[in-house]
């Protein structure tokens, strides 16, 4: 299996959050493939260790395995479905938009949230985002009988309807490239590390929820105690007409650490990276002679916020590849920039031996 094949099938499984089932079922035969067994914690997170060097600091690597969406709220008796809002969704995004109504492999109902046919639109509504609450599905359903016959009810997941498309330029537009991508960059991670003789204790968290309350991994990290900390996902491309003032982050520009991450709105939590992750992926990028792109805004975070805080804390920095369009329907990513991720962890990961410092005092500038 190739890294692109990976992610191309990552993005084709459903899995909301609370819901990652079907993706940790993937993901589990995966990591077999390579001869890493792996186990479930209760909340849903997939473990699965590599043992390396006792005497260096054990490494947490993980991505998360849920995407966001939408859970049924009502079934209205014509047979629509009005829902609630799982994790960041865009309301400006939704409408015309195709859905899945997560029932069980096998027996998913495909849907729509219907927009308003054009020719009855108002003058004064053709420039406003409706909130959802008012919008609704419609599955083709006549009635909530046949909607309750589907298996459809008030609870039931439902997520973008999965799609991948492959445009120009090794790029892949689809469904949760947040964060299945990098979820595929963890297997190839894992299966070059197996070779590596000198390597730290690697676990390998696919973790859950992510999207709904950043603190599923934190579970995890609980259990495990790790020294470092590595969370892979998404860093905004701002290289987009409607970014240009954030950032210089390009798509296909290469990897991206964050420098500075925060949110105010509710969870007040952030990461400002240990100084030895920091140089320890500038020292990696530059021996294999890739770019590092780095970023630095508020807006969003990641469940490493969170992990970074468990024990005495944990060294921690958030690495990633540059994504437009997050969290809508069709997210775009670039294949060079997941192999050039790829590559920077498998250099890196190996450089954490026994003399590997995270004393702070070691890191004054
Ligand atoms: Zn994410």
């Amino acid at each position: 299996m190739s890294l692109k094949q990976w992610v191309i099938d990552l993005m084709l499984i459903p899995g909301l959050s609370g819901y990652e089932g079907r993706v940790r079922k993937y993901l589990k035969a995966a990591m077999a493939g390579l001869g890493i067994t792996s186990t479930t914690d209760r909340l849903g997170n997939l473990i699965a260790t590599l043992p390396g060097d006792k005497g260096a600091p054990s490494v947490m690597l993980f991505a998360h395995m849920d995407q966001l969406g939408l859970i049924v709220r009502k079934i209205e008796a014509n047979g629509m479905v009005r829902v609630e809002r799982l994790g960041g969704v865009p309301e400006r995004a939704l409408p015309s938009t195709e859905v899945l109504f997560c029932i069980g492999e096998g027996k998913d109902v495909p849907g729509l949230i219907a927009h308003k046919s054009h020719h009855a639109t108002a003058q004064d509504e053709k420039y406003k985002v409706l909130p959802y609450p008012e919008l609704y599905i419609d599955a083709g359903f006549k009635s909530a009988a046949e909607v309750l016959a589907a298996g459809i009810d008030v609870g039931t997941p439902i997520v973008y309807a999965p799609k991948v498309t492959e445009l120009a330029n090794g790029r892949i537009a689809g469904t949760a490239v947040d964060d299945r991508a990098a979820c595929a960059v963890m297997i190839e991670v894992a299966k070059a590390l197996t070779d590596v003789k000198k390597r730290p204790t690697v676990h390998f968290v696919f973790s859950v929820q992510e999207e709904f309350n950043l603190r599923g991994a934190v579970t995890a990290a609980q259990v495990l105690m790790p020294d470092v900390a590595i969370q892979l996902d998404l860093i905004l491309a701002t290289d987009t007409p409607d970014m240009a003032a954030r950032g210089d982050v390009k798509l296909g520009g290469g990897p991206a650490m964050s420098l500075y991450s925060f949110h105010g709105r509710g969870t007040l939590n952030g990461t400002l990276p240990h100084p030895a992750m920091v140089k320890l992926f500038e020292l990696s990028a530059a021996a294999k002679q890739l770019p590092l792109q780095r970023s630095a805004h508020i807006g969003a975070l990641t469940d490493l916020s969170y992990v970074q805080l468990v024990g005495q804390g944990v060294a921690s920095i958030d690495v990633g590849f540059p994504m437009r369009y997050s969290h809508s329907s069709l997210e775009v990513c670039d294949m060079a920039d997941l192999e050039q991720l790829t590559t920077l962890l498998v250099e890196a990961l190996p450089r954490i031996d026994s003399k590997f410092s995270l004393d702070r005092d070691d890191y004054i500038g």
